[in-house]
C-alpha cells in the first residue's frame, strides 16, 4: 500500500508506523463493538445531491461524555458521490476503513461490518482526540487516495444506542445484497484475484480470492478484489489466471502457485485450496476465525476472534493466532473468513461440512440459515446444526465426543484426517 501524506487537522500522529500496534484493554479509553456493544461500518454510493462534501456528523455522546474504560456503540456511514464510482466500489472503500484508522496513533480497528471492533487508547484521548475526529481521518485519507472516484463524501458516526439499532439495519440489508452477488459465482471462473494487503505487517502472506472461498479477514470477496484492480489497476488485488490444474480435488492451480511462490518472497511454493492438511492457505494475522483439526473426533473446530474462551484443541482464539499468523502455512490450521464456512467449496477435500464438530455458539447463531442451508446442500440434513457441538457441551475433545457419538455426528464415520 503506498502511503500519501496528508494534512490531517486531528490531534495524533496519522502514519503508517502505527498500523501494527496494538491497544490492550487497559490502555483503551473506550472501546466499541467486538461484541460487547452494537457497531458497523458502511460505505455507500449516493446520488450527487445527498452529500455535503467534509461534512461530519456526531449522532450520540462525544468522547467527553464516554468514562474512562467505558464500551459505547459505534457506526460509521460514509456516503459517497462521484462521477466515476460503482456500486461495485463499496466494498473496497469500506475495508479502507481498517487500515486508514489504524494509521492513527492511539487508535484500533479489527474486523469488519458489524464484527467492527474499535478502541481508543488512553494515549490519544490524553492528546484530545474526539469522536470527531474519526470523521476527519476518513475524508481525508478517502479523499487522497481515491480522488479518481470520490467527488464528495461525508461521514456520519453514531454513539448513541438506539439511533445504531436502527441504522444498522440500512447496513446489513446492503452487506445482504452484496453477498447475494456473489451467491451465482463458483471456483470455475478462470481468474482468482491475488491479495497483497497483509504483507505491510506479514510480508510473505499471499491471500488468492476466488468466487466462493472470500478473503480470511472476511472483508474481500473475488467480487471486492475484481473491482479493487479496476480502481486500481497496479494496486494490491492482481487477476491470476490459474493455468493448469494440478489437483482438482485439492484445488491446486499451476499459476497460483507461481504466483504465491513468487510473492511469498519464494517461500510457499504450493496452496490447495480446499483442503486444512495440506499446503493449506497461508494466515497473516487479521482472520475472522481459525480452524484446527480435532484428531480424536475426526473433525475440524473453528474458533471466532469474538470468542475469549476454550476451545477443545486446547487453545484460545489468541493463542491459535500467535501459533498460526504472520503469513505461515500450518497443515491441520488455517484462518478464514465465516462466511466461507458455508460455501460449497469449504474444505471439500477433506469432507466439506461434514467434518465441523465444534463452533462457538455466536458463531452458529451468526451463520443461521445459510449454515442450515449449507448443510442441506451437502446432504447432511436439517438437524446437522444441532449435531455441532460448541461451549455449552464442552471445551475438550472428551468433553464433546460423547455428545458427537450420541448425535452420530457424520465426522465420526468419515476416513481418518490424519
Ligand atoms: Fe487482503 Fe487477505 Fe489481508 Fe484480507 S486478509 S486484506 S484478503 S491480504
Ligand atoms: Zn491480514
Amino acid at each position: 500500500v503506498k502511503i500519501k501524506i496528508v494534512d490531517i487537522p486531528v490531534p495524533i500522529t496519522i502514519g503508517p508506523a502505527f498500523e501494527g500496534e496494538t491497544i490492550r484493554k487497559k490502555d483503551a479509553w473506550v472501546e466499541f463493538g467486538g461484541g460487547r456493544s452494537t457497531s458497523f461500518e458502511l460505505v455507500r454510493m449516493v446520488g450527487v445531491d445527498e452529500v455535503e462534501d467534509g461534512k461530519i456528523e456526531v449522532i450520540g455522546p462525544e468522547i467527553d461524555e464516554m468514562p474512562e474504560g467505558s464500551v459505547f456503540p459505534l457506526g460509521f456511514m460514509i456516503d459517497i458521490y462521484g462521477r466515476k464510482m460503482q456500486e461495485d466500489f463499496e466494498g473496497v472503500l469500506e475495508r479502507r476503513i481498517h487500515y486508514n484508522l489504524n494509521y492513527g496513533e492511539g487508535l484500533w480497528h479489527v474486523a469488519q461490518r458489524n464484527m467492527m471492533w474499535v478502541r481508543i487508547g488512553k494515549n490519544a484521548h490524553a492528546a484530545g482526540f474526539k469522536i470527531r475526529d474519526f470523521g476527519e481521518i476518513l475524508i481525508a485519507k478517502f479523499k487522497s487516495d481515491f480522488p479518481a472516484i470520490i467527488d464528495r463524501v461525508q461521514v456520519t458516526i453514531i454513539t448513541d444506542k438506539d439511533v445504531i439499532e436502527d441504522k444498522i439495519k440500512i447496513a446489513i440489508e446492503k452487506y445482504a445484497t452484496r453477498d447475494a452477488r456473489l451467491k451465482d459465482l463458483t471456483d470455475d471462473v478462470e481468474t482468482y484475484y491475488s491479495c497483497l494487503l497483509c504483507q505491510s505487517f506479514a510480508p510473505n502472506h499471499v491471500c488468492v480470492v476466488s468466487p466462493e472461498r472470500l478473503g480470511l479477514c472476511g472483508a474481500v470477496s473475488w467480487l471486492d478484489a475484481k473491482a479493487s484492480n479496476e480502481i486500481n489497476p497496479l494496486g494490491p488485488n492482481q487477476p491470476i489466471e490459474k493455468g493448469e490444474c494440478l489437483d482438482a480435488e485439492k484445488g491446486q492451480w499451476k499459476n497460483l502457485n507461481d504466483f504465491i511462490y513468487a510473492n511469498s518472497h519464494n517461500t510457499v511454493e504450493a496452496v490447495n485450496f480446499y483442503t486444512l492438511m495440506e499446503y493449506p492457505m497461508t494466515s497473516c494475522g487479521c482472520f475472522e476465525a481459525i480452524m484446527a483439526i480435532l484428531p480424536m473426533c475426526n473433525g475440524v473446530m473453528i474458533t471466532t476472534r469474538e470468542h475469549g474462551g476454550d476451545t477443545p484443541c486446547g487453545m484460545t482464539f489468541s493463542a491459535l493466532a500467535g501459533t498460526c499468523g504472520g503469513g505461515m502455512q500450518t497443515p491441520g490450521f488455517m484462518g478464514l473468513g465465516r462466511r466461507y464456512i458455508t460455501s460449497k467449496k469449504f474444505i471439500k477435500a477433506d469432507g466439506g461440512l461434514a467434518r465441523l464438530v465444534w463452533m462457538p455458539k455466536e458463531l452458529k447463531e451468526f451463520l443461521g440459515q445459510d449454515l442450515i442451508d449449507a448443510a442441506v446442500d451437502q446432504g447432511l440434513g436439517a438437524d446437522f446444526v444441532d449435531k455441532i457441538a460448541d461451549e455449552t457441551v464442552g471445551t475438550t475433545e472428551d468433553e464433546i465426543l460423547p455428545f458427537l457419538e450420541e448425535k452420530q455426528h457424520p465426522a465420526l464415520t468419515l476416513d481418518p484426517m490424519m
